[in-house]
């Protein structure tokens, strides 16, 4: 039969699938899946959990993906979802219905509190927020509406470490389920699913991503039956991911233990450097033995990610927008895990209860990049003069004025 132009634009010729092999992963695009019989049609929503019944439920491309980042967490199943934010948001609305309790650590990531606090709430989804060095002690916040515990160790920012198995043991006592926001380790440092934790959930944005051009984030399980929960819920929530950007999370994934294993050797070093300097009151990082959370992180993690804070002395906040727009190589910006090294500014003591142990200054978190480690440690000290060139103009004009 002959076809129209038309038809021809719509139906190109059949090339012959000779084989093709590569070890990049194929981007297979699909808002429509066709199926060959009217059988299989009428039971496509069966194929919402393996098979492929429309592009917004998965493709061999997120499916291939989500086998992975399941193989890298020693899960079963993993889901993946538009980014970080789209996980916790989901993870959440899947296990809790109005009347229900989430418990939250106070260093629970900072958009995620306030989606808590200020969209949950209103379904009467209740979170209560917890010192995250309570550990076992979150049992006194256990109830029998307590259906989900989150932990994030170590935490946003101030980086306490958590005492995971131990929230997991009063946790499932008490009924609830556990899920972690795994973003700073990532399934190579720490994989909460052998701590028992019921959801391991990251942000692929950061280290999986790894350079700074992608949103998408994973929840990883062992329970069949959760993970289909997950997978309803991420259906009417109408959540998608491209085929392009798992793609491109695949390739992120493959470099991403020596990124973050030179990323780490590198923050190392920055840090010897900057305990070395009188601008700053407080290193926070778990690797270091002075550190709250060390014994924990050292029993617990396979090693440290190249993102840490410290405390700047509060004398030295009016210097700070100066500083940092010296800086050449340290840019800023609120993300970590990419090629970039990024400083990101905040004041801990202003956003949540006042952590005792945290000296009293700006915090600065640094997510280290992959410039040489001189290069940045030039760019610190030259950015870093202008401290001391501040204090020694503070001091003069406290002369000054004490003169007058
Ligand atoms: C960035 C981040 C998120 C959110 O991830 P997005 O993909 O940016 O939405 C969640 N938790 C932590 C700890 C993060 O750092």
């Amino acid at each position: 039969m002959t076809q129209r132009d038309d038809t021809s634009h719509v139906h190109p010729p059949k090339r012959s699938q000779e084989p093709f092999q590569s070890l990049a992963m194929p981007v297979e695009r699909a808002s429509t899946v066709i199926f060959d019989d009217l059988e299989s049609f009428e039971r496509r929503v069966a194929r919402l959990y393996d098979g492929f019944s429309y592009g917004l439920y998965g493709t061999p491309t997120s499916r291939q993906l989500e086998d992975h980042i399941a193989m890298l967490e020693h899960a079963t199943r993993a889901l993946i979802v538009p980014s970080g934010m789209a996980a916790i948001v989901l993870a959440t609305m899947a296990t809790c219905r109005g009347g229900d309790r989430v418990l939250m650590p106070e260093t629970l990531y900072g958009p995620a509190r306030d989606m808590m606090a200020r969209f949950l709430g209103p379904l009467g989804i209740h979170a209560v927020s917890y010192d995250p060095r309570l550990d076992a002690g979150i049992a006194a916040l256990l109830d029998d509406t307590t259906r989900l515990v989150w932990v994030e160790s170590p935490g946003s920012t101030t980086l306490e470490v958590q005492d995971v198995p131990a929230i997991v043991a009063v946790a499932h006592k008490a009924g609830a389920l556990v899920a972690a926001d795994n973003t700073w380790a990532s399934h190579l440092l720490f994989k909460p699913l052998d701590y028992n934790v019921d959801i391991s959930m990251q942000a692929l944005s950061k280290h999986a991503g790894g350079h700074g051009d992608l949103l998408m984030g994973s929840l990883a399980v062992r329970d069949e039956a959760l993970f289909r929960r997950l997978k309803d819920t991420a259906r009417f929530l109408g959540y998608g991911v491209s085929p392009e950007d798992c793609a491109l999370c695949e390739r992120g994934l493959m470099t991403m233990p020596v990124r973050m294993r030179h990323a780490d050797a590198t923050a190392r070093s920055i840090m010897e450097w900057l305990s070395g300097r009188t601008e700053i009151a407080q290193l926070l990082h778990p690797c270091l033995p002075d550190h709250p959370g060390h014994a924990v992180w050292k029993r617990d993690f396979a090693g440290s990610a190249g993102v840490f804070s410290f405390v700047l002395r509060p004398e030295l906040a009016p210097l700070q927008s100066k500083v940092l727009a010296r800086m050449r190589l340290f840019r800023l910006g609120a993300s970590w895990g990419g090629v970039h090294s990024l400083i990101s500014v905040s004041d801990p003591r202003r956003d949540r209860p006042a952590p005792d142990w945290l000296k009293r200054g700006p915090v600065w978190r640094l997510s280290i990049g992959l410039e040489a480690p001189d290069d940045l440690l030039a760019d610190l000290s030259q950015a870093f003069d202008l401290f001391a060139e501040g204090r020694r103009n503070g001091a003069a004009l406290a002369d000054a004025k004490a003169a007058e």
